[in-house]
């Protein structure tokens, strides 16, 4: 997918600040490359160890070697000499720039930075910010649909807000009816910021809304109360082992102020999920769909520099398998 998209800039938690400043900064001076590419080797980013393909050398492990390249470093058989870059097989086996520099593009993607925001002094060109942007967002699309047990929202205790963008009460902004996209959203409000799960309409459940029930109910947990759009409600109002089933309508028989608070609250949950679900419209539906899935991992990975460097190390993990 392309990489020039715009999801709302997130800022850093002081978690993942601490993780940053005590981890990675360090590591980003000059000079400091081989503590950098150390630390790479040792949290699986770069492989770990290599094997000579040269067939007379029957695959024997190549050595760590400093080396006068921009790497700092390279693998060399002790047998035939043959040498090998240490990006192979991994995240940066085909990014044309600096380790560093890489790091960087990386990092400023957990920050919601665009491609254009980081010409860091021209050290790195858009064309491969865009490429490792476009990179990390396929890992996260990855990993969420390697991992369909974090879109399974609610339970006990839970408060699951169910709307379909964009006529439902997601946004108070009126908006102009050009949308093609309806987008099915689900906040789980337990967490803050409220974790979502997403689906683009099918031509037929935009029709029938009824034939997005089956799906709707399998992402969400015994237990729940549900708060749906009037739109839905019809056909969720008896939905059987959720605690209660309330109508977003049910809120305007509330006096007018709390009628006014509460569709602000709704606005606040909805704010970046609303932002997405119209910047995808003039996607395809599987760019759209994997948009709205890096908004997903970026809502529930609060400490997403930390995240994205195990979820890349587990997606390569995956790929080498
Ligand atoms: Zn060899």
């Amino acid at each position: 997918m392309e990489a020039d998209t715009t999801i709302p800039p997130m800022k850093t938690t002081i978690r993942d600040q601490d993780f940053f400043s005590t981890s990675i900064e360090p590591m980003l001076f000059e000079g400091r490359e081989a503590e950098l590419c150390a630390w790479l080797k040792d949290i699986g980013f770069i492989q770990r160890s290599n094997k000579c393909k040269t067939p007379s050398c029957n695959g024997h492990e190549m050595s760590w070697k400093k080396a006068r390249i921009i790497d700092k470093y390279h693998w060399v058989c002790p047998l035939c000499k043959k040498k090998a870059s240490i990006r192979l097989g991994s995240f940066l086996e085909d990014i044309q720039c600096s380790v560093r520099s890489a790091i960087e593009a990386i990092l400023g993607w957990c920050e919601g930075v665009s491609v254009d925001g980081l010409q860091n002094d021209g050290k790195i060109k858009s064309s491969i910010v865009k490429r490792i942007y476009s990179q990390c967002s396929n890992v996260v699309d990855w990993y969420i649909l390697k991992h369909p047990e974090i879109s399974i929202l609610g339970g006990e205790n839970s408060v699951v807000i169910i709307d379909i963008f964009p006529d439902g009460c997601m946004t108070m902004t009126p908006h102009n009816n050009n949308y093609t996209k309806q987008v099915l959203c689900v906040a789980d409000t337990l967490y803050m910021p409220p974790r979502i799960w997403t689906h683009i309409l099918e031509p037929g459940e935009s029709k029938d809304h009824s034939k997005l029930i089956p799906l709707l109910l399998s992402h969400i947990r015994p237990g729940s109360t549900l708060v749906v759009t009037p739109q839905l409600f019809p056909e969720l109002r008896n939905a059987k082992d959720m605690a209660e089933v309330i109508s977003i309508e049910a809120l305007m028989a509330l006096d007018h102020d709390d009628y006014q608070r509460s569709l602000k609250n709704l606005e606040t949950i909805w704010a970046s999920t609303v932002s997405v679900c119209q910047e995808i419209q003039d996607m395809s539906g599987s760019d759209g769909g994997q948009l709205l899935r890096e908004l997903q991992w970026r809502t529930i990975f609060q400490s997403r520099i930390k995240s994205i460097f195990m979820h890349i190390v587990e997606y390569q993990a995956h790929m080498r398998s």
